[in-house]
């Protein structure tokens, strides 16, 4: 666990900075006794602005970053008529609510989704280009996760998850499973800064199913982050973090909240499946709630007298969705159920966060949208063809061959890929002496015949003198199209090297900016491959998928509540980037290193008018407790990142 303790005199330092400034202080101002030791200086009677609330005088106890992964920007207004008491209706009747947020990148998968909430950039500014890619220099033989990070460990995951216990496991099986960090993100998040602006008074934690997306909207200054673990569906850290999980949280594991949601989810007992099985249902994001529900009570968030910082990213909806798409009844049971466990969440933080929900700031919004299944995007006539990468990968490799080492087959592709981007095998191309502009040019030279080529054989037309096909009633009702339209076939829409996505040239446009976004340093060679709208790659185990530059995977809702937010509907299009700007700002911090989001100043309301309650004291306080935990060491740095 990461040290929060200052000295006596920092601490005194800090209790009198944070004491509530007299200028905002409601007229119930007695209740400034919860900060015992706080001698605000008068102010002058004169007339003045009003000083706005910031992280140094008035301020909310707890700020959360709630994320549903895999929630497109259209499902509130959809399911709207289905939410009841104070779920998704906190944002929408009592909150600000943007129903226009698009992300600004062409390469919308969870883990660049969920480093953009958190450091207000995209790819170019934070590094995170998708969830996994290849890195010869770390692993020649599968491209390495956005997070995995050999320099740690996993904490807390069950023996019987450790892969040397696994049935089967050969003798030289490790005895632990490798950790994970944020060593690839390249910028601070929202977190980061405010953990440097308190000097470490405010925690800041990640919570997810996924460790991508528990750790990158955190990020590396966080006190921790927690996932499960999938076999077992254990709460898990690394030692990045700490070296074993607090108390409350290996309690949590031990408890009977694991045999609950298998049951709930209607899973076996002791499943070796849980991300799966339990994963995929409702009963996970009420899981995952009950276990920040423990975070936030054993780590103390949102009890003193400094803002704490909390992401949530809830994994269900994404796993379901990929699964059964957004347009099937599975969503919006989802959807309907989230709405019910949000109202608990909420009541509960009202109860147990000093003062209620109005010291209380939450921003919900989603690491990117999803597409329609590809064969329903096609019954209406849209040319939603998959693209087979194995197929398109042989196609690339037989027509290098031909061109740099006729008469050989050297894998000049790299295989396991994912869209958007095609890895380079740049070793292979070194090799023969290659250089990196030769070889993804040739690349993108060859990306057009490549994916004509994986494209099925038009059928016949039909005889001239041939009847008209009988008119369908069913077909008119659904608008279904004309059965003598051509089949869905793949096609190239653009590709780009990965050096034109650095340097350009890019045109001077929207488009253009939106791809210059979607750079990353990280990894090696590549060329990036924009199938046209609705067409991804093919699936195996899923039916659909988010990765493209198109409305659809950009698409994510965006609310706010909080004592500073107008409520009210806002039109007009904004981007996640927007929330960790507004949050800095509203903090009266730095915004996050590489930031590019702008405040949502049409949401705020004037300063004079933002006001936190002032929690009673509690009555038995005792006057030599402390609210937070025991003093730690002071922190040592951390030997990689
Ligand atoms: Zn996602």
């Amino acid at each position: 666990m990461k040290p929060t303790h200052l000295s006596p005199v920092a601490a005194l330092f800090l209790l009198t900075l944070f004491a509530p400034a007299g200028t905002h202080a409601p007229a119930q101002t007695t209740a400034s006794a919860s900060a015992p030791t706080h001698r605000t200086p008068a102010r002058t009677k004169e007339a003045s602005p009003p000083v706005p609330p910031s992280a140094w005088n008035d301020h909310p106890r707890l700020a959360i970053i709630l994320v549903i992964d895999q929630f497109r920007g259209d499902y509130l207004d959809h399911f709207r008529a289905d939410f009841k008491n104070r779920g998704f209706n906190l944002f929408l009747q009592k909150g600000a609510y943007f129903p226009d947020c698009y992300y600004n990148y062409a390469n919308t998968k969870t883990a660049p989704g969920h480093a953009t909430i958190g450091t207000g950039s995209y790819t170019d500014g934070h590094g995170i280009s998708s969830n996994d890619w290849w890195d010869l220099a770390r692993n020649q033989d599968r491209p390495v996760s956005s997070v995995e990070d050999e320099h740690y460990r996993v904490v807390g995951a069950p023996d019987s998850s450790l892969p040397s216990n696994l049935p089967g496991a050969p003798g030289t099986a490790p005895k632990f499973i490798t950790g994970s960090s944020p060593r690839n993100l390249l910028a601070s998040t929202v977190g980061d800064e405010l953990r440097l602006a308190t000097q470490g008074q405010s925690k800041v934690f990640g919570v997810s199913l996924k460790d991508r997306a528990a750790i990158l909207p955190a990020g590396a200054a966080a006190n921790g982050a927690f996932w499960i673990d999938p076999i077992s569906g254990y709460f898990v850290t690394s030692t990045f973090y700490m070296a074993q999980l607090p108390d409350w949280a290996a309690q949590f594991n031990t408890s009977a909240r694991i045999a609950q949601a298998e049951q709930e989810a209607n899973a076996p007992a002791n499943t070796t499946e849980f991300y799966d099985l339990v994963g995929r249902t409702p009963a996970a994001n009420s899981y995952e709630l009950d276990f920040t529900q423990a975070l936030i009570q054993g780590e103390q968030l949102g009890q003193r007298n400094v803002t704490d910082l909390l992401t949530i990213s809830l994994s269900a909806n994404d796993i379901i969705g990929h699964q059964m798409g957004p347009d099937s009844t599975y969503e919006q049971q989802m959807v309907d159920a989230l709405d019910g466990q949000l109202d608990t969440f909420f009541t509960w933080l009202d109860k147990n966060i000093p003062g209620g929900l109005g010291n209380v700031w939450i921003a919900l919004t989603a690491d990117h949208g999803i597409a329609p299944i590809p064969s329903t995007a096609a019954l209406y006539g849209l040319n939603a063809a998959s693209v087979d990468l194995d197929k398109l990968s042989a196609a690339l490799d037989y027509a290098l061959n031909m061109k740099f080492s006729p008469g050989e087959k050297v894998e000049y592709i790299l295989p396991h890929q994912e869209l958007p981007y095609i890895s380079l095998n740049q070793s292979e191309f070194m090799k023969a002496g290659i250089n990196e502009q030769e070889a993804e040019s040739a690349v993108q030279l060859l990306l057009p015949d490549a994916v004509a080529s994986l494209a099925p054989p038009a059928p016949e037309p039909p005889p001239s003198d041939a009847p008209a096909p009988a008119p369908d009633s069913a077909n008119a009702q659904s608008a279904k199209p004309s059965e003598t339209r051509l089949p869905p076939h793949p096609v190239l829409f653009r590709s780009y090297t990965r050096e034109q996505l650095a340097d350009g040239p890019l045109p001077p446009t929207p488009w253009g900016q939106l791809l210059a976004h979607s750079y990353s340093p990280n990894g090696g060679w590549y060329v990036m491959v924009i199938p046209p709208d609705y067409q991804m790659e093919t699936l195996s185990s899923i039916q659909t998928t988010h990765f493209s530059p198109w409305s659809y995977d950009r698409h994510v809702p965006l609310g706010f509540y909080g004592a500073p937010f107008a409520p009210g509907l806002y039109r007009g299009r904004i981007e996640p980037v927007d929330i960790a700007a507004t949050f800095a700002a509203l903090l009266g911090i730095n915004q996050p290193s590489a930031s590019v989001g702008h405040i949502l100043t049409q949401a705020l309301k004037p300063a004079a008018e933002v006001t936190y309650p002032k929690p009673v004291p509690a009555p038995r306080a005792r006057h030599t407790s402390t609210p937070h935990r025991a003093a730690t060491p002071a922190p040592t740095p951390k030997a990689h990142r």
